[in-house]
């Protein structure tokens, strides 16, 4: 029986990022960045005030308090964007916005709530100004190259681009990015006992909601999801299915249910003479029985049939495989520390149990969320963690210390 690690690692070797495509900024949140991005300029790109206030030389207002003020003659008024030939000398002081450019000879700016000069919007700038506090060389200025000098990588690829990653790209002048493009999913239900979701329950029936819940998790990671429905447990109506994403050019095949030995799992029977199966059992609970093969050269997936399985089935084996094909630089997920609030007990396989984790007194606390059978997709909704117990761990007392992904 593999480990759930030696599985990754095999199916992670079938997978290789899509190609790129060149996308506008505002259509590259959330893509996968594929290229370094440089800049150009140095940023800040010129020396500029974070304070509106007073440009002038620090020496000047040393000593300075509220009832002895020093007072300055304002020889400018530097407006956000015009650094102009300006040259303060001693004893002088050019009133100065937020973001404008230092003037000559000054080193310093004073905030204008230290000084005796109005706050209100429109006042024009004054013929003096008294300074209350003094202020040190270099205070209140964000120098060039304070943040990043030209010449660097500011962005590296194989990141997921965020809002202020773009942000950053629009102060670079980089108005298009190469992106790889987003993986195709197709996805299907197997079952005779499923039905729609909008279809009446009849005896026997189920409602196919695995379709949505691996839809939606797999839309999340960044796919674009081909929905191909239900097949029947016949092998002309699985072939149709997996056909059907074949010619929608999908990178990647998930289904659910089916590839168990129940005498009507017949995926495991079509991906294996059509295609080539690789079936394993997993040393992992829920999801013990996962198949993993390529139909006509597609990487496919077949995920177990019960709801829970089929959740834990792609955060552990799809969501990585995903990752590595939408050009992400990998990274192990984020494991947090928690603490029992129960003694739980296991079989001794991997598990991933339903919790809920919340924070009391500064720690961590797991409690499981009601039975964990597979098929109890309630105790997923309920949680908003899975604890991992590692394998050859049967039993943990309460307060004992756990591993967890926050969901
Ligand atoms: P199977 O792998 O076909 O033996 O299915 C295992 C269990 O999962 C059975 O109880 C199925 O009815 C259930 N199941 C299979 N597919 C789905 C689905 N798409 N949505 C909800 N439950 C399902
Ligand atoms: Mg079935």
């Amino acid at each position: 029986m593999l480990t759930v690690s030696e599985a990754q690692q095999h199916i992670l070797s079938h997978f290789e990022p899509v190609e790129a495509q060149t996308l506008p900024l505002d259509g590259a949140a959330g893509r996968v960045l594929a290229e370094d991005i440089f800049t150009a300029i140095d940023l800040p790109p010129f020396d500029n005030s974070s304070m509106d206030g007073f440009a002038l030389q620090a020496a000047d207002t040393q000593g300075s308090n509220s009832s002895n003020p020093v007072t300055l003659t304002v020889m400018a008024d530097i407006p956000a964007e015009s650094p102009g030939n300006i040259v303060v000398g001693p004893g002088q002081a050019a009133r100065i916005m937020t973001g404008a450019p230092i003037p000559g000879g000054a080193d310093a700016v004073v905030k204008v709530e230290d000084t005796d000069h109005s706050r209100e919007p429109g006042t024009p700038a004054p013929k003096a100004v008294s300074v209350y506090q003094p202020v040190q060389p270099g205070e209140n200025i964000r120098y060039r190259g304070d943040d990043i000098y030209a010449g660097s990588i500011v962005l590296a690829r194989g990141r997921h681009l965020r809002a202020q990653d773009l942000g950053l790209l629009a102060t670079l002048g980089v108005s298009k990015v190469q992106v790889y493009r987003s993986p195709r999913l197709a996805i299907f239900s197997s079952g005779d006992e499923l039905i729609q979701v909008e279809a009446p329950l009849s005896p026997g029936k189920i409602r196919d909601s695995n379709s949505y819940t691996l839809s939606i998790l797999a839309a999340q990671a960044g796919a674009e999801v081909i929905p191909l429905g239900i097949a029947l447990d016949e092998q002309a109506a699985i072939l149709k299915l997996l056909d059907l994403a074949v010619d929608a050019k999908a990178d990647l095949i998930v289904s659910s249910a089916g590839v168990s030995v129940g005498a009507f799992d017949f995926v495991k029977q079509v991906v294996e003479e059509q295609g080539r199966l690789e079936f394993w059992k997993v040393n992992m609970r829920p999801g013990k029985p996962l198949a993993f093969g390529t139909y006509r050269g597609i990487p496919f997936f077949g995920l177990p049939g019960n709801p829970v399985s089929a959740y834990i089935g792609f955060e552990v084996f799809v969501r990585p495989a995903l990752e590595r094909l939408s050009g992400a630089t990998p990274r192990p997920r984020l494991r947090q520390r928690a603490r029992l609030a129960e003694p739980i007990s296991t079989d001794g396989r991997e598990t991933y149990l339903r919790a809920v984790v919340t924070e009391e007194n500064g720690a961590l606390i797991a409690r499981l969320t009601g039975h964990q059978g597979s098929g109890n997709l309630l105790s997923l909704v309920q949680a908003n963690a899975l604890l991992i117990v590692p394998s050859g761990v049967k039993s943990l007392p309460a307060n004992a210390e756990v591993e967890v992904w926050i969901l």
